[in-house]
């Protein structure tokens, strides 16, 4: 669209300036700290940090209405670096000029209802939001464009050089991370610690494939983070993972394109989140938080956060009703198919638990919501959500059963809608489908698989093993013909077809 024929109220907005002033503030002892360096952990008290912006009473001046407008028309611009997250560039990272940021088609994923039939079977209406659909097929690269932009932004100002970026990982965020630092070419490498035997093929492959380092270290998730958290404290290396403050900004948006999608309206919606590190639901409640503080939706949606009974500290933390009894103790994880989601230490907690409170606070009750799931759910769910037209995994099962579990629990009524985090794509974890196929799963798991949910391929063979064709040796016209007949034969009767008339 052109420019000229914008509307005249939006026009000075609608190519975002750099306004922001933006900095690091620590969550323990509440210290602030400047961007122009990479930082993770509060140099005083260790704790996690997060980013705020000084002008942010500066972005609640213009009305909520007109932000509303000037993101609509932005979605018609031509520009690669407000085509993904940053269209919301005041919200996400606005100290960053848009020569800095990385754009790889992150972002702006599809949301998709479900159709009647499963809408039926889970007694709710609901919509997924497919965060698979993301470059490295999963909600990870939303934060990685921003921590990587805000790289290259320092890098730009030669505040860095010769960056070595590494992260630990259940697989999505080294694919992730791999993938935007090898956009940045020889500016910055980067390595990924792995769990030895803890990711799935598919995403030890992409790493891989974008030519980074790639360590597999024994043990799960939680003892890969604290090796990495040990290079980052002796060594100089930019760390990708959620502790980094820019990675939940940038996830943020994944609320402000919900607000965007729904128009602007969030009454009556139910947001359900898997959880493993809480990175994710940290910047989902932030990011409504932000744009509730600024008038751009009048109501807070319901956070259900969602947990495998394998990996459930955050809602073992949450049982307890009393706010002042409350006491977070990490917990050994047991295998969990929703293995992007294995974590018994999350990072984030004291995010969480920090957001958690503001989140209520501003909604003037309970608004966030935690559930336990069965593995057995996870997959059941995860399988019947795809057969009704969805690429969920295990995480996007997860979170299906999270929503059945929220319906008999009366965290949700039928007169409000669910939006489910798909938050990778389906073939990534393939891995646990062939197994359920195969009645194949560990027991460990505790996962029984439904006959009716299995399904395998057919070989299917002509009964003359001379009339096989291959390769090496064709067969004659005639008895290729034959072949054909053969084989269809048999597939019409394997699937009951009826002559034509
Ligand atoms: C990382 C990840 C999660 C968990 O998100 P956190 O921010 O660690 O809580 C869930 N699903 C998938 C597919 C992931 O990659
Ligand atoms: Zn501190």
């Amino acid at each position: 669209m052109m420019f000229d024929s914008f509307p005249e109220d939006i026009k000075k907005y609608i190519i975002p300036k750099v306004t922001g002033e933006l900095y690091f503030k620590c969550l323990g002892c509440g210290e602030e700290y400047s961007i122009d360096k990479l930082l993770y952990v509060c140099p005083e008290c260790n704790e996690v940090l997060l980013l705020h912006d000084r002008n942010f009473k500066d972005l609640q001046k213009i009305p909520g209405r007109l932000w509303q407008k000037i993101f609509d028309y932005r979605r018609m611009l031509n520009i690669p670096a407000l085509k993904g997250i940053y269209r919301y560039h005041e919200f996400i990272g606005s100290c960053i000029p848009l020569e800095s940021i990385i754009y790889l088609g992150e972002g702006h994923t599809p949301v998709v209802e479900a159709n009647s039939n499963l809408q039926k079977k889970v007694g709710n209406k609901f919509f997924y939001k497919n965060d698979g659909q993301n470059p490295s097929a999963s909600f990870k690269d939303r934060g990685m464009a921003s921590a990587i932009s805000s790289i290259k932004y320092l890098i730009d100002n030669n505040l860095i050089s010769d960056v070595i970026a590494v992260c630990a990982s259940t697989g999505d965020t080294s694919a992730a991370a791999a993938l935007y630092a090898s956009y940045l070419g020889p500016l910055i490498k980067s390595a990924v610690l792995l769990p030895h035997k803890k990711v799935t093929a598919q995403q030890l492959s992409q790493p891989l494939g974008s030519g980074a380092r790639v360590f597999e270290i024994p043990g799960v998730f939680d003892d890969c983070m604290k090796i990495v958290e040990h290079l980052s404290n002796k060594y100089s290396v930019a760390l990708l993972n959620s502790k980094n403050a820019w990675r939940i900004l940038g996830q943020e948006s994944y609320s402000y394109e919900i607000a965007q999608d729904f128009e602007w309206d969030m009454k009556n919606r139910v947001i359900f989140v898997p959880i493993g590190n809480a990175g994710n639901i940290s910047a989902v409640m932030n990011g409504f938080i932000k744009f509730y503080n600024a008038d751009i939706i009048d109501s807070l949606p319901k956070i259900v956060g969602v947990q495998s009974e394998h990996a459930d500290p955050v809602f073992r933390y949450y049982l307890e009703p009393d706010k002042s009894k409350r006491k977070f103790v990490p917990i050994n994880t047991k295998p969990s198919v929703a293995q992007a989601a294995m974590i018994g230490n999350p990072v984030s907690m004291p995010r969480v638990i920090n957001i958690v409170q503001q989140y209520n606070k501003l909604s003037n009750c309970q608004n966030v919501f935690f559930v336990q799931v069965t593995e057995q759910a996870i997959m059941d769910w995860q399988l019947t959500a795809n057969r009704n037209g969805h690429i969920a995994c295990t995480q996007g099962g997860e979170c299906l059963a999270g929503l059945v579990k929220a319906i008999q629990l009366d965290i949700i009524t039928d007169k409000e809608t669910a939006i489910l985090d798909a938050t990778a794509h389906a073939m990534k974890f393939s891995e646990f489908q062939d197994l359920y196929f195969k009645s194949d799963i560990a027991q460990e798991y505790k996962i029984k698989s439904d006959p009716d949910k299995i399904n395998q391929p057919y070989l299917i063979m002509p009964d003359n093993p001379d009339l096989t064709p291959s390769q090496k040796k064709r067969l004659g016209q005639k008895d290729f013909q034959k072949f054909v007949k053969d084989i269809s034969d048999k597939i019409a009767n394997a699937l009951n077809l009826k002559g034509t008339l």
